[in-house]
């Protein structure tokens, strides 16, 4: 069964998911050694059409409008080896002072991004990346309908090194019975910020950084892509509105051409810039109770991974990034193409 666990030592919740042990992976060395057969090739990938069967029942889809109706073009279902189960209770039980648990109540969703197996969001048409945004924001709005859910993430990993286990391009969609420790902590800072100098501190960090345009990519009407002052990763992008918005729910319909846009530029910026670099992609956005707040605002963060995370990061909670935004920005935007970037890094 899946559960939470509290780790009293620094306020995280863990999910203890054991089914996801059971998942198939496109590149693990046991698939590979089953080649052409594996779970890579189309005729055997769950997300592919002709395959549906294999995927668990269809939470919603996007269909062509050929008069059919059964071409899907974005396909949202349970996730079969769920982290967290809409099943599960959310009751907290403890055992003595130190062990608390929580019933892994949740959601798992993914959505499948293309009916292509190896379709590139970057390259897909501008009206398909607005039915995958439209799908997105739909989804968040529908599971935060259950009040037990705290907190939806929303994420995407596209290559093995950022974690993928089936090659077909998906975003998933977990709601969470609790706020992850990372949100409270954003969100504190981004309280205190407010308590100190009255103003939204994504607001100022917006303003400053359109001011001093060294770390902006590329800006349109609604959104601005920039690299953080202090980015954890090489590369690592976030792309955020220009209107005060905390949660993601609030993003109007009139946002999706803007984002669509801005977010297949990054993409391609990345593909071109890097060769395709493997990534993982997030959705940050306000809890439950904080959504209509002025503190925060929602944004995407998008964390190529062309470094290995390991003991320094993991010992510390440190990053060290080996390239300065400033240097990553000039670069992306081609002004510098004689970028210096290692591989990989030794703690
Ligand atoms: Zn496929």
């Amino acid at each position: 069964m899946p559960h939470l666990r509290f780790d009293q030592t620094t306020a995280d919740w863990v999910v203890f998911a054991p089914l996801r042990n059971l998942r198939p992976h496109t590149r693990s060395a046991e698939v590979s050694n089953r080649g052409a057969a594996g779970v890579d090739a189309p005729s055997n990938c769950p997300f592919c059409p002709g395959n549906e069967g294999m995927t668990p029942h269809e939470i919603d889809a996007v269909r062509a409008q050929d008069g059919t109706g059964t071409n899907w073009l974005v396909r949202v279902v349970p996730n079969k080896f769920p982290a967290l189960q809409i099943e599960e209770d959310n009751r907290q039980t403890q055992k003595g002072d130190l062990f608390r648990q929580m019933g892994g109540c949740g959601a798992h969703e993914v959505l499948i991004e293309s009916p292509q197996h190896d379709a590139f969001l970057g390259s897909e048409p501008i009206d398909h990346v607005c039915h995958v945004i439209r799908m997105l924001h739909s989804r968040y709005c529908d599971l935060m309908r259950d009040t037990r859910f705290q907190t939806i993430v929303i994420f995407k990993n596209h290559g093995e090194g950022a974690g993928t286990s089936l090659q077909h391009p998906h975003w998933q969609i977990i709601a969470t019975p609790v706020v992850p420790r990372m949100f409270r902590h954003q969100y504190i800072e981004a309280t205190d910020y407010f308590d100190r100098t009255g103003h939204s501190l994504y607001e100022a960090l917006l303003d400053e950084e359109l001011k001093r345009n060294e770390r902006v990519i590329v800006t349109n009407d609604e959104f601005v892509a920039l690299m953080p002052f202090a980015s954890h990763l090489p590369f690592e992008t976030w792309v955020i509105p220009r209107r005060q918005q905390a949660s993601f729910r609030s993003f109007q319909e009139s946002q999706i051409e803007p984002l669509a846009h801005i977010l297949q530029e990054i993409l391609i910026k990345l593909y071109v810039g890097l060769e395709d670099p493997d990534f993982n992609l997030t959705v940050d956005t306000a809890s439950r109770g904080d959504e209509d707040e002025p503190f925060f605002r929602w944004h995407i963060r998008i964390l190529p991974r062309l470094t290995t995370t390991a003991g320094f990061e993991l010992g510390s909670g440190m990053s060290i990034n080996t390239v300065l935004p400033e240097e990553a920005a000039k670069f992306l935007k081609g002004g510098n193409h004689t970028l210096q970037q290692s591989d990989s890094h030794e703690n």
